[in-house]
């Protein structure tokens, strides 16, 4: 099967070959483009499923990539591509999220999940360069477990992640003021403090950082629920962010109703609740989503159980609620690429998670048919930003001895975040 971008360029000249994994158009004729030619032109996140969520100012600014890396056709590209990694040899580790698009993904030592790859970096101790091909938030997770030797390299520094950037540690700050001042700090009789703060994943090193140095904690999609048990044998309630999908989905499989779970939105007083109810609050959600998973819907999953008798539904759990509902069964990435993994064969799967990833499963698992819930060709923005041109532009620099588009994490900011990231690992799984 063609991969998402060749389906993406198909479709741009009028094409559209049969046998696909999701429909025939896509959110945005920008997807055709080279993201090179959105660098400088168009600030934001550029098209894909974040486009119309606003870039927060000061963001990191992806400077010109030079003309010669522009336009290359694939061939020269995966020349030179093979030709740099066989020169860096052990040294370089590229690390690829499922997400990205199949024409990086073929050079990728490493394919997983942002945690896996962030933790790749101690599989080869010889790399002296990590190119991360996934988004900014973890480059820097993987900047804060690996040497401090070893450069983690973004390809395209514009490849953040809007929801990641929907919390930011000043607001987190003011929220954990307020919560302060409504709740105290004192514990009660049980020993519980007043509010433990739980990140995702899917957040900046200061946020986690700020969690490290608060008694918090950070999640990923898969513990989740383990996590959530961690925070409420310490604390009374739980301020978790950024993506409130994945802390409401994970707090009303745990059996907390959902008048317990709060959105606090930062731009309201109190977060756009009363006293009240934030003290009747056991999850207090940041309002933060990803929308690449908010595009799901229910009618989505009414329609494919209508056009394919006997489909399995697997939806992710930043998913909105009611779509975690109508699916069959909601987990991580990994958990998804498992159920795939150990089907029947002939078994049909309608899959909600990011489309490049269910091309992948469809392409590896000819014996089940696997398609898209969305039936608009839509992938994430941020991961759109690196293409192979800028993975090239990176290698061929390391090959001259220039280390570009390095991130670093100041220690004052990974010392208290690789705090949080014990926790979590010291977590036992559900
Ligand atoms: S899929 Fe969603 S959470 Fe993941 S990088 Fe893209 S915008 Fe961020």
């Amino acid at each position: 099967m063609p991969s998402i971008d060749e389906t993406i360029q198909l479709i741009r000249i009028g094409e559209r070959p049969g046998n696909v994994t999701s429909g025939s158009s896509t959110c945005s004729s920008d997807l055709a483009a080279g993201p090179w030619e959105l660098d400088e032109a168009k600030p934001g996140y550029g098209p894909g499923a974040s486009m119309a969520d606003v870039l927060p100012a000061g963001s990191p600014v992806q400077g010109v990539l030079p003309q010669e890396y522009r336009g290359l056709s694939r061939e020269e590209l995966d020349l030179r591509i093979r030709a740099a990694k066989h020169a860096l040899g052990e040294k370089l580790l590229i690390l690829g999220h499922y997400y990205q698009r199949d024409e990086v993904i073929r050079y990728a030592d490493f394919v997983g999940d942002s945690f896996q790859l962030a933790q790749a970096s101690r599989t080869r101790p010889k790399a002296e360069a990590m190119v991360f091909c996934g988004v900014h938030f973890m480059a820097e997770t993987a900047d804060m477990l690996s040497r401090p030797d070893q450069a983690v390299i973004l390809p395209n520094l514009a490849a953040g992640c809007s929801m990641a950037d929907m919390a930011d540690v000043d607001t987190v700050t003011d929220c954990w003021e307020d919560l302060h001042a409504l709740f105290g700090e004192a514990p009660d009789a049980s020993g519980r403090v007043p509010v433990i703060p739980v990140t995702y994943m899917n957040s900046s090193a200061a946020l986690k950082a700020f969690c490290g140095k608060h008694g918090g904690i950070v999640c990923t999609s898969s513990n989740a629920s383990a996590v959530l048990d961690w925070a409420f044998e310490r604390g009374q309630r739980v301020l978790f962010f950024p993506d409130q999908h994945l802390g409401r989905n994970t707090g009303k499989a745990m059996g907390i109703p959902l008048e317990q779970m709060v959105v606090w939105n930062p731009n309201e007083p109190l977060g756009g609740s009363s006293e009240e109810t934030l003290k009747n609050a056991r999850i207090l959600l940041w309002h933060g989503y990803c929308s690449v998973h908010k595009r799901f819907t229910v009618e989505q999953v009414q329609l494919a159980r209508m056009r394919h008798p006997g489909v399995r539904v697997i939806v992710h759990p930043e998913s909105p609620m009611e779509v975690v509902d109508a699916a069959d069964e909601a987990g991580s990435t990994d958990f998804i690429r498992k159920k795939v993994e150990a089907a029947e064969p002939g078994s049909i799967f309608a899959i909600g998670t990011e489309i490049n990833m269910v091309q992948r499963l469809a392409d590896q698992h000819p014996e089940h048919t696997i398609f898209c819930l969305d039936s608009v060709i839509c992938p994430c923005s941020s991961m759109y930003r690196i293409h192979p041109s800028y993975l090239l532009w990176v290698l061929e620099a390391l090959e001259r001895g220039e280390v570009l588009n390095r991130i670093v994490v100041p220690e004052e900011i990974a010392i208290p975040a690789r705090v949080a990231l014990e926790r979590m690992l010291s977590v036992k799984p559900r």
